[in-house]
């Protein structure tokens, strides 16, 4: 017996919930759009909820005592995150939490000339900003400690909070998709997503749809059979370290080179502890390194850069994640989100959390060239009987107290 095909139009269509996905949804349903989204496992559950929230403004690109070509997009993106943060930007974040409004830089002793004259230099003065004796935090006061210390007005964000808020503001749009009973057919050249669900067959026509999946996008391009853009995956081996030392930190430490030689976040646990989350060089170099290989040398660097403070009770754990990007020549850091047309879809990576509101805008001026406007108003009643996905867990609210 022939399954009766229930039609559905939406204007868009987004697939993937990470912090892609979600900024999309909200800015899109803002304008006015009847845009949904579908989630094959959690919101957030990917890179999102395994980064370390900072929102940077391209000063950490600095770092080698030179000013590069920061393009004005980056710069401009803390900015925009405050005003959303605050209620009043062009996504509503009232709801999630800032975990710091800066971020320090250091040094373990003292910095090259050339990067002292630099940060005195016009062109950082105000950005980064030498820090006072009296304001140095309390993770730096200590007299073993003889470097130099800065301070970057820039924000760390709760990423889980974000997530939430993000997926809260529009929780009637956004769905969960098993592809086990879901697939894109091509009909008059156009693609429909297909879904199988309680015996009816929904046929989901969208002006567009929006490949934000993250590394996912590779498979879907496939699907597809899209042979442009290609994705590359820039591989990261981050450690995390549970403690009883009660300070957070958020900070940069600086080498002889223009990457940090360790970047440290710090993220709440249930049990009311930190996790200092561990990133930068430790965790571009470590990907070649066993669990306990990277471990030991994270040991031996805390060990190097924080003689003062005592992990040997700690608790420390790797987690293996993989940046996705659009492939590029040089494998160059990216420093703007990425939006491209391919007939009917768009792929869409934001290659940085703080890029978000870019890749935004990017999108929006794709769908204004290509004259795509609000057409299909209201949520079709067939959608709501789809199930919905979860808000993810980061991974330091499932570290166990053992
Ligand atoms: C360790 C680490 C630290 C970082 N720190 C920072 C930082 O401090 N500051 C910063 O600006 N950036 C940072 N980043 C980069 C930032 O996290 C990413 O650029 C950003 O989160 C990418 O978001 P996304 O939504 O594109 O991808 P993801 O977060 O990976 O989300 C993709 C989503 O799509 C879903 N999905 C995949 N395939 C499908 C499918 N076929 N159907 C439906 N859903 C699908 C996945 O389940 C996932 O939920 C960091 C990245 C890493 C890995």
């Amino acid at each position: 017996m022939s399954q009766t095909i229930q039609a559905i139009q939406v204007d868009i269509t987004i697939i993937g919930g990470g912090i892609a996905g979600l900024w999309l949804l909200n800015r899109l349903r803002n304008l006015g759009y009847n845009a949904i989204l579908f989630e094959q496992k959690a919101l957030g559950g990917a890179q999102t909820l395994a980064s370390q929230g900072m929102i940077h403004g391209g000063m950490k690109y600095t770092l080698g005592g030179v000013l590069p070509n920061i393009t004005e997009t980056i710069t401009q993106m803390p900015k925009h995150w405050r005003s959303c943060l605050a209620g009043q930007g062009d996504v509503d974040l009232s709801r999630a939490q800032i975990l710091s409004d800066h971020v320090y830089l250091w040094s373990t002793a003292s910095l090259g000339s050339k990067l002292t004259t630099f940060f005195a230099s016009r062109a950082i003065r105000g950005r980064i900003n030498a820090v006072a004796k009296d304001k140095i935090p309390p993770v730096f006061q200590n007299k073993a400690f003889n470097g130099k210390l800065y301070r970057l007005q820039e924000i760390v964000v709760d990423v889980p909070s974000v997530v939430s808020a993000l997926a809260e503001n529009y929780r009637e749009a956004i769905f969960k998709i098993d592809w086990q009973h879901a697939s894109f057919v091509k009909t008059n050249e156009v693609e429909a997503l297909q879904i199988q669900h309680n015996g009816q067959l929904l046929s989901i026509q969208s002006q567009r749809f929006i490949f934000a999946a993250g590394e996912g996008n590779e498979n879907l391009l496939q699907q597809l059979s899209i042979t442009q853009p290609k994705m590359q995956r820039r591989p990261l081996h981050q450690v995390w370290v549970k403690h009883d030392y009660p300070h957070p930190l958020y900070a940069h430490c600086i080498a002889t080179s223009s990457s940090p030689r360790l970047t440290v976040s710090s993220h709440p646990t249930p049990d009311g502890k930190w996790i200092w989350y561990l990133g930068g060089g430790l965790a571009t170099k470590g990907v070649d390194q066993t669990e306990s290989e990277l471990i030991a040398r994270a040991k031996e660097e805390m060990k190097a850069l924080f003689s003062w403070i005592d992990f040997s009770q700690a608790q420390w754990g790797c987690l293996r994640i993989n940046r996705a990007e659009p492939k590029q020549g040089d494998f160059m850091l990216p420093d703007s989100a990425y939006a491209k047309s391919c007939g009917h879809v768009i792929v869409a990576w934001p290659t940085k959390l703080t890029l978000s509101p870019d890749l935004a805008n990017k999108v929006i001026e794709l769908l204004r060239q290509e004259q795509i406007s609000p057409k299909y108003p209201g949520l079709n009643s067939l959608l709501a009987a789809l199930p919905r996905p979860e808000v993810a867990q980061a991974f330091f609210e499932l570290i166990d107290n053992s």
